[in-house]
């Protein structure tokens, strides 16, 4: 039997207040990754622009100002997915369009699928549930020859997360609103709900859908719970007498961050200019999750977290088990950005990588029963001519990037990494 990893975050604690955070009188907005070519920038240096501008777009999505004012320079800038690429700086000047302004809901039921995916799009909306991907073209990319099922995880995948869970908490009729609004997007035949079970179920949580909806029930402390697998296995265990079960991983899944964020770009046409983001570590005074607008820098962040207390050692985006540590403290939050956490030195722990020991862990711990350590060295000897490699090279497709061979790996093998670039490669080749 694999075991069972609990991981409950052990500075979630900090969380004492929810804030909306201060307006930065400069904001750096990425723009494009150095890869992106499709997407083309539209500002330069001494434009003015308003709060929720198009300042870059590409066939697939837009990206607005967050502030009102001027763009000083498009500037190279390092991004908190550890991408690098080009960034418009802003200053303050001028009036908001939509922060401080009551916003009146627009009517929605009446508006045809191909409208909402333009207002997904116009509305800059990321897909943030693994990721991310702007929503309006993963519902066109959708295989639509078969009934499409949208999944709502209303919980972070990753346990040491909490903005998921907490976007549900605070703001859980609108998040029935974007699932309801982006069901009817894709046309979906049903709405699955997966709520984390230590938290109850809201009572009124199925009314006021067009479409049929159920729900599963996950435990978001246990480890992995929350990824395409655990969520598809328990629909068909749960929900076999139902149309459910016919749930799986050609489905669109979307978070409770992106529901809401779908009620936004369509219900009060404002674009994704801010983002709720979880500070926390124990480098802080205090912690929060806080609103803050995008392009604001991780030092105004922890400065809008009551400052530090000590020196951060390492800085951790999105969570410790599926996150990614960067080392700058100025990089801007993006849209994709949901926690950030500053770890003292003292609670390092020795990354160097050593050789494998063969203790099995990541083998015994691989939710879909993969060999994480034979698919390293597949990717380390990319020209063996092994067949038996080759065959079990093909597995990497199944990974779910869980990283939770990772986490048991005592040699910090960066497994989980290495298989994403196997089934990344795996992929490309069909
Ligand atoms: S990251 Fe992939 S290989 Fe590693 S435990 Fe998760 S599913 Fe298995
Ligand atoms: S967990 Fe690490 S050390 Fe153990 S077998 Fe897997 S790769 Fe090797």
């Amino acid at each position: 039997m694999r075991p069972i990893y609990k991981f409950v975050s052990e500075d979630t604690g900090l969380i004492t207040k929810t804030v909306s955070g201060f307006i930065p009188e400069t904001v750096v907005i990425p723009l494009k990754k150095s890869s992106q070519d499709e997407i083309e920038i539209l500002v330069k240096a001494g434009d003015k622009v308003k709060e929720g501008q198009v300042i870059a777009k590409s066939q697939d999505t837009c990206i607005h100002s967050s502030i009102p004012g001027t763009v000083v320079n498009i500037i190279h800038s390092k991004f908190a997915d550890e991408n690098e690429g080009y960034a418009a700086k802003i200053r303050l000047e001028g009036v908001f369009s939509f922060t401080g302004k009551k916003i009146i809901e627009k009517e929605w039921k009446s508006k045809e699928p191909s409208a909402i995916i333009f207002l997904m799009k116009e509305g800059g909306v990321l897909n943030t549930y693994s990721s991310p991907e702007p929503l309006n073209a993963q519902i066109k990319n959708l295989d639509k020859t078969k009934d499409r099922f949208l999944v709502v995880r209303l919980y972070s995948e990753d346990p040491s997360r909490i903005t998921d869970a907490f976007v549900t908490e605070h703001y859980f009729e609108k998040i029935k609103t974007g699932a309801a609004i982006t069901a009817r997007a894709m046309e979906a035949k049903g709405i699955l709900f997966a709520f984390d079970s230590n938290k109850s179920i809201p009572q009124n949580f199925a009314d006021g859908f067009e479409t049929e909806t159920a729900v599963v029930s996950l435990d978001a402390k246990n480890y992995p719970n929350g990824f395409m697998h655990e969520i598809v296995s328990t629909a068909k265990k749960t929900l076999k007498n139902s149309i459910f079960k016919n749930v799986g991983n050609r489905d669109l899944f979307i978070d409770s961050v992106t529901a809401l964020n779908v009620y936004n770009a369509v219900v009060l046409e404002k674009p994704e200019i801010t983002a709720e983001i979880q500070v926390t570590g124990d480098c802080l005074n205090a912690g929060a999750v806080i609103t803050v607008k995008t392009g604001t820098s991780l030092r105004q962040l922890a400065e809008q977290a009551g400052g530090f207390k000590r020196e951060p050692g390492k800085i951790i985006i999105n969570g410790k088990i599926t996150g990614n540590s960067v080392s700058d403290i100025d990089i801007p939050v993006s849209k994709d950005v949901k926690s950030v956490a500053f770890i003292p030195f003292s609670q390092l722990h020795n990354q160097t990588e050593q050789n494998c020991i063969r203790c099995g862990n990541c083998l015994n711990c691989c939710p879909v029963g993969l060999s994480p350590e034979t698919l390293y060295r597949c990717f380390k000897n990319k020209d063996h001519n092994n067949s038996e490699l080759q065959l079990i090279e093909k597995t990497a497709v199944l990974c779910t990037e869980c990283s939770l061979c990772n986490t048991v790996c005592p040699s910090r093998i960066p497994l989980s990494q290495t298989i994403a670039l196997l089934k990344k490669g795996k992929i490309n080749e069909k």
